[in-house]
């Protein structure tokens, strides 16, 4: 059986999505289809808008309306929590142990994904860093996060500045992401001097 061309399309373009394959794409579709229409209004409508009002912070990297994303013009300065992406922000904040600022690196070092220290937010890391007391290195315990953790580690430790490591209580390989509360809370609160 053949779709007829715009269903066949939203079917496509739904299937783009992470971890949606065809059958999803086509049960999406087909709700899309038969629902009201103030519901794909409001679809559309919070698709446009993301697009077109949510940017990266100017400080830290993460996703604001704003120039400057509200954790960074409200929040203790003097430790800087460093992250892979803004969802790893959305985790950390859960706990509301961390009572710093923090700063999304845009991704690891990774030799395989050609990712090198320059294709991150390094730069803006250590232009970040007078007054600070504490880094706090929050990439994920696998690998690459390991990989880069020790080279920020080697970079800002000569400047004076405690760095620590959150990774003890995660198990080895999770994602910060996905971490529960409890864990997260643990490992934060378990950091380890570098
Ligand atoms: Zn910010």
């Amino acid at each position: 059986m053949k779709y007829i061309e715009p269903l066949a399309n939203l079917i496509a373009q739904l299937g783009k999505l992470p971890s949606v394959g065809e059958k999803t794409a086509a049960r999406y579709a087909y709700h899309i289809l038969n629902a009201a229409d103030e519901e794909t209004d409001a679809l559309i409508d919070a698709i446009r808008t993301v697009k077109r009002e949510v940017h990266f912070c100017s400080v830290c990297g993460n996703y604001t309306e704003n120039e400057v994303c509200d954790i960074c013009a409200s929040r203790d300065k003097s430790v800087i929590c460093v992250v892979k992406e803004p969802k790893d922000i959305i985790a950390l904040e859960k706990v509301k142990d961390f009572k710093g600022v923090y700063h999304v690196l845009g991704g690891v070092i990774s030799p395989l994904e050609r990712v090198g220290p320059d294709d991150l937010r390094i730069k803006e890391l250590i232009k970040r860093l007078d007054g600070v007391d504490e880094v706090i290195l929050a990439t994920n315990p696998d690998v690459e996060g390991e990989a880069t953790a020790m080279y920020l580690a080697r970079l800002i430790k000569p400047l004076g500045i405690k760095c620590t490591r959150i990774a003890r209580g995660l198990p080895e390989g999770s994602v910060i992401e996905y971490a529960d509360e409890r864990t997260l809370s643990r490992a934060l609160a378990s950091r380890i001097v570098l």
